[in-house]
This record gives structure tokens, sequence and C-alpha cells, in this order.
């Protein structure tokens, strides 16, 4: 782990095995924290914040550190890509895609980091100058989830650290390879001791410590709700502010009038990246019913020629999911969904072939018929499960889309530009994407509206989550009052 600037073990010497997702086989053995160890992270980011440089370097100080780290990120891509293929078992283009919006993210809060300089506002009192400007909020805790490692770690490393805080990285036990290495490219980038630490192990041990310190001031999480609830609870000690990035159920809505080679692909994409184990997966496809039986037929000859694999092999197109506990997550899914009346078009069995046989790996499925009232509708299976639904209005697809408790990301395919805009506005979802899928960069916000969690990551205001606004008010021309005690005779 990477505390204070060094290298060391956990407290105890405690480790656990990093698996590889395709084979099973032993990845590393990562340091298996424990309460004092995230204590001391934090005991660091304490030090670091209110006694070293960092908080009051200038922003285009910071910026320049945040940009070497951005170069870094790209002189080592392939490395940084291959270690989050064998830590994930997504595609290696997945990775390097992902690798080059780490970068991005970096640049993008690079840039940022000298941007605002504070704002005048129109004091209403005579003779003063009142302003308002931002300052960092002090120790952060972020707390990441295994789908995206690095790219969920950028997210929250680039504006925490731009904005002038010091930070303790809690990656997923089962992923915390590339958090590592990124902890080198950051030393590396001579970005002072203490204000990046790193803490591997379990999220009940390390992750708890850190939501229920007194001396952390911000947590930021990305993972489940059952989580962001415990971390919401445990916040609650010293009202640490929070942010959180939570799961999703997304609805893919196909009218009748849409592009259909390019829907069809896209619908493809939207499910089955990263094997469904993305937070804005297009997991539930809404389809106009005229088009519902051409369009799945489509969707459904597709599904069956994607080719399972190693991510490591250009040829693979869907790897494995993340661990065997995963896996049978995803299949009582499919017997529940079995059991609710949904018709199995394709898939919802782990493959057969031999050589996928060590690998936690599982079809891509179709569920047709599906109603708003099943669990596999309603709850995220993050696996590789398409639901597929019809609706006759666009008043029906509205209310279906919106039949959710989460309220993250979705797409509306149509060439009525009206239509795309009204349906577009209706949608209770933090990211809408009017014929497309899935595109996200560092200029916009991310985030969810209801269950899917609360403030937004990347943009302008990914960065403002991370700092306090102070109000400055000065009076130019200062003068007794004489409100108290002035005509009292003694
Ligand atoms: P998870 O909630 O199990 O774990 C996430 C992180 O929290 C891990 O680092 C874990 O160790 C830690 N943790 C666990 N218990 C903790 C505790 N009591 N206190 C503090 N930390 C604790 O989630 P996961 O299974 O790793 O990830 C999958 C989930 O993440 C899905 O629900 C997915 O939708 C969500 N996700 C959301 C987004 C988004 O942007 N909204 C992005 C990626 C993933």
């Amino acid at each position: 782990m990477y505390v204070d600037g060094n290298w060391i073990p956990a407290g105890d010497g405690s480790v656990h095995e990093i698996i590889n997702p395709f084979n099973q086989e032993v990845l590393a053995m990562a340091p298996a924290g424990n309460r004092e160890d995230a204590e001391k992270a934090i005991r660091a980011a304490r030090e670091a914040f209110d006694t070293g440089p960092w908080p009051s370097l200038s922003g285009s100080e910071r910026g320049r550190f945040l940009y070497r780290t951005a170069e870094l990120i790209d002189r080592d891509h392939e490395q940084l890509a291959v270690l989050e293929t064998l830590d994930t078992g997504k595609t290696l283009a997945e990775s390097r895609s992902d690798m080059d919006d780490i970068a991005d993210v970096f640049r993008y809060y690079a840039g940022m980091a000298d941007k605002d300089g504070g704002e005048l506002i129109d004091s209403p009192i005579k003779n003063s100058i009142s302003r308002i400007v931002r300052e960092p909020v002090g120790v952060c805790a972020l707390i990441t989830p295994w789908n995206y490692p690095l790219l969920q770690a950028s997210w929250k490393l680039a504006p925490a650290l731009a904005a002038g805080n010091t930070v303790i990285l809690k990656p997923s036990e089962i992923t915390p390879l590339t958090s590592l290495k990124i902890a080198e490219l950051v030393e590396e980038a001579g970005i002072p001791k203490g204000v990046v630490n790193i803490v591997t192990g379990l999220g009940s041990v390390v992750g708890q410590t850190l939501a229920e310190s007194c001396n952390v001031d911000l947590i930021s999480f990305t993972g489940g709700g059952v989580t962001g609830r415990k971390i919401m609870r445990a916040a609650s000690i010293n009202f640490k502010k929070i942010a959180l990035e939570l799961g999703g159920k997304n609805p893919n809505v196909i009218f009748a009038d849409a592009d259909f080679d390019t829907a069809v692909d896209y619908a493809l994409n939207a499910v089955y990246f990263h094997a469904g184990q993305v937070c804005s997966a297009g997991a539930r496809l809404i389809v106009e019913e005229s088009l519902h039986d051409q369009f799945v037929a489509s969707l459904v000859e597709r599904v069956k020629n994607i080719r399972l694999g190693s991510g490591m092999d250009d040829e693979t197109e869907m790897g494995p999911l993340i661990s065997a506990e995963h896996r049978e997550k995803v299949e009582t899914f499919v017997k529940i969904g079995l059991k609710e009346g949904a018709k199995l078009l394709t898939g919802g069995k782990r493959p057969e072939q031999e050589e996928l046989s060590r690998g936690f790996f599982f079809e891509p499925t179709v569920f047709d018929e599906c109603s708003p009232d099943m669990r596999i509708v309603q709850e995220e299976t993050f696996g590789p499960i398409l639901t597929v639904e019809t609706f006759r209005t666009e008043e029906e697809a509205i209310r279906l889309a919106n039949d959710s408790v989460y309220g993250l990301a979705g797409a509306v395919w149509t060439q009525n530009m009206n239509r795309a805009e009204r349906v577009s506005r209706s949608l209770r979802l933090g990211t809408v994407w009017i014929n497309d899928y899935h595109p996200y960069f560092p200029q916009a916000p991310w985030g969810g509206y209801k269950q899917s969690g609360i403030g937004r990551e990347l943009g302008k205001t990914g960065l403002e989550e991370y700092t306090e606004q102070k109000h400055i008010f000065q009076n130019i021309n200062p003068q007794p009052m004489n409100w108290f005690g002035k005509n009292r005779e003694r």
C-alpha cells in the first residue's frame, strides 16, 4: 500500500489473493489492510492537508502535477490496460479505451485547476467588497468498485487533487492493481508525500473505518446501494460531505422510426460491454410494439454470435464475470426471470466450451415478454441480461422507462427530433442519449436521479463537489456604528 509516501505491507502482514477471472490464476497478493492501516493513512492525509504545501499551492501549480500524471498514464498506457484486463476480465480494447479516458480526466482537471479565481458579488451594503472563493474540503476518502477500477478512481482523484484536497483511495479488494500502479505514477509526478494514500483491503474494514472517521471531511463512493446506505449512516458521525454514485437499471427506448441497423447494433453495445457489469448498462430494452418482432429477431441473431474468451485475445468480444459469487447472483436472476414468466430467447447459462471452463463466463442472455412488475426488470443484475418490454404510445414508453427506483442513464432512438426532445426531457435520468448509447466524457457531469446516487462527478460540478464555498466580506470604510450603549449615563 502507499501511505505517507512509503510503500508498506498491511500492519499485521495479511494479504489476499488477486484472481484472474478468466482462468482463476492468482495474479498477485495484495495487502489486506486493517483498521490501524486505514487510520495511519487518515493521519498522513490529515497532516499533509493541515501542514503540507498542497492546499496552498496555486491552482496552476497543482494543474502541472496533474498534467504530468496524465503524461505518465499515456506513457504506461499499455501496461495499465493489460493490468486492468487481467484483473477485471474485460477486453483489452475496453481497457485501452478506459486508459485514454483516464488520461483525459487528469488533463481536463489539470486545466480546470486554475480557472476558478473566485467571484465578486454585488453586495447590497455600501462601501463593501463581497466575494466568494472556493477552498478544498480537506481529507477525502475515495472508495471505488471493481468494474471500472482505475476509471472510477480517476473521476475522484483528479478533481479532489485539482481542488487542493488530500486523499485516501480505497480500491475494491477484488481489483486493486491499477490503483496501486497509479500511486507509483503520482509519486513519479512529484505530488508531495501524504497527499495521495492508497489503502487496500476489505470494504467492511478499511472502507468502514474511512466512513466513520471524524478526521475525514468528505467521502466519495461508487458502488452498490447496500454499501451506499452503510456509508451514509457512518458518514453522519461528523456530517462529512458525501457523494454517492450507485446502481442503475437503464432504459433503452426504441421507436419504430429509429435507424434500424444502428439501433440494433447499439442495443448490443448498451447491455453487453464488460459482460453487463456497467452501472449505465442499457439492460431494459423498451421497443415499440410494431417493431418488436423484427428488432428482437435481428438482435438475438447477433447475440448468438458474440464471442466469449480471454480479454487478452483480440478476437474476444465479451470476457468473464468478475467472480464465482457474482456469476451465482446472475444465475439466480435467470431462475427468477423464468419463474416470473419471462421468455428466455437465448443464453441463460454458462457456455459449454472447454477452454472457457476455468473462467467465470456466462452467456449473453435475452428475456422477452417482460413487464415492470418483474424483479429481472426492476433489479440490477449487473450481468449480461437484457429484458425486453413493448409499448404502443410515447406516453407508455416514458412510463415504462421511468418505472424504476433508479435514474442513472438511458437512451431514446427515433428520427423525429421533436419526439426525441420531448421524451428526453420526460425521463428522470442523469444522462439521456439520443440516437446513441454510452458516450461520457470529462466535460459533462455524470450521476443519477432517484436511488442512483447523490451528487455529480466529472464536469465543473465534479470539481465543485470537492470544494467549500467561502464568502469574504470587506468593509472598505469602517466607521463606529454606535448601536450599543452610546447614550447611557453613568
Ligand atoms: P460494492 O458496493 O460492493 O463495493 C464498492 C466499494 O465499497 C468496494 O471498494 C468495497 O470494498 C467498498 N465497501 C464495501 N463495504 C463497505 C463498507 N461497509 N464501508 C465502506 N466501503 C465499503 O460495489 P461493487 O460490487 O464493487 O460494484 C458494483 C456496484 O457499483 C453496482 O451496483 C454498480 O451499479 C455500481 N457502480 C456505479 C457507478 C456509477 O457511476 N453510478 C459506476 C460503477 C459501478
